[in-house]
């Protein structure tokens, strides 16, 4: 693989949360430990545009971008278990304008990487699970009403559901949304066009046999223009919302085999989630991701 993928990043993803569970300091962390690595110093990171508002709805619904505007509690946005103020939902917006522009990076140089984003349980028309907007199906509606590509494949790798993106293109043909996490685990699961629920306490060998074997029908299946690759890193053995067993040489096996599975097509990886009881694992496993995707794995 010879092209250089191009990270998106800012200071401003970092969102003070205090002690919440979605250790949002990551971000700042992930970017450090690139800068102190040699092998990323030819690597491109760009700074994002925050999302307009025209772009987020593409996808959201105007009463409720409206209640995220005005800072409104409402019973559209308190699902997500987030507090709601202007330097949270600015980030937001942030983090979806960086996946936006990996997106368009990614067209361009075939693989980039918001160093942020996946938030994946944002719905159409409310917030969930630490979720405001759902930047990966606005990257995608943008890059559909331009007309710079057609089909889409959501590789969703994340311990949890992607089901705000599942709901979302549930009756679109031009998205197909595969997923694979853990079937006893937050949230609901929405019906997507392929949902493999793993048993708690699957380990390396089960969890990447399952992901090649379904990658394989996908391919046989669904020729995409855009990869977006959701690599949340909570199917992690040690993550405290998480209840499968996967090591970290086994995510990145699995860095590895979705990378090497649509080589041809462009890629558009986001971090998604990560709750290890050690942070620096999280930021670790995050950082592991950015490896592979350089070609250095
Ligand atoms: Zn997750």
């Amino acid at each position: 693989m010879s092209a250089l993928p191009i990270f998106i990043y800012s200071d401003r993803y970092n969102m003070d949360l205090g002690e919440h569970v979605f250790p949002s300091v990551k971000y700042r962390y992930i970017r450090e430990a690139l800068r102190q690595d040699e092998r990323f110093s030819e690597h491109k990171f760009l700074e994002p545009l925050p999302l307009s508002y025209e772009e987020a709805a593409s996808v959201h619904k105007k009463a409720y971008l409206e209640d995220l505007r005005e800072l409104n509690f409402s019973k559209r946005v308190y699902r997500s278990e987030l507090p709601l103020n202007r330097m949270i939902v600015d980030a937001f917006f942030l983090a979806a304008g960086g996946t936006l522009l990996a997106a368009e990076m990614a067209l361009q140089h075939r693989l980039g990487m918001n160093l942020a984003g996946g938030f994946h349980h944002a719905f159409a028309d409310h917030a969930e699970g630490f979720c405001y907007l759902n930047d990966v199906a606005i990257a995608i509606r943008v890059l559909q009403k331009q007309k710079r590509i057609r089909k889409a494949l959501v590789i969703d790798l994340d311990v949890h559901q992607g089901n705000g993106t599942a709901r979302i293109f549930r009756s679109s043909r031009s998205v197909y949304t595969f997923s694979v996490h853990e079937e006893k685990n937050y949230p609901p699961k929405e019906k997507g066009s392929l949902n493999v629920g793993l048993e708690s306490g699957t380990s390396d060998e089960q969890y990447l046999e399952a992901l090649e074997k379904n990658l394989e029908y996908i391919k046989s299946k669904f020729k995409p223009d855009l990869v977006v690759y959701v690599a949340g890193v909570d199917p992690y053995e040690n993550d405290r919302l998480g209840g499968l067993s996967v090591s970290k040489e086994g995510m990145a096996r699995r860095d590895i085999l979705v990378r090497d599975y649509f080589q041809e097509v462009p890629m558009l990886a986001v971090l998604a989630g990560g709750y290890a009881i050690n942070t620096q694992d999280t930021v670790d496993l995050h950082v592991q991701t950015c490896e592979v995707l350089a070609g250095f794995r």
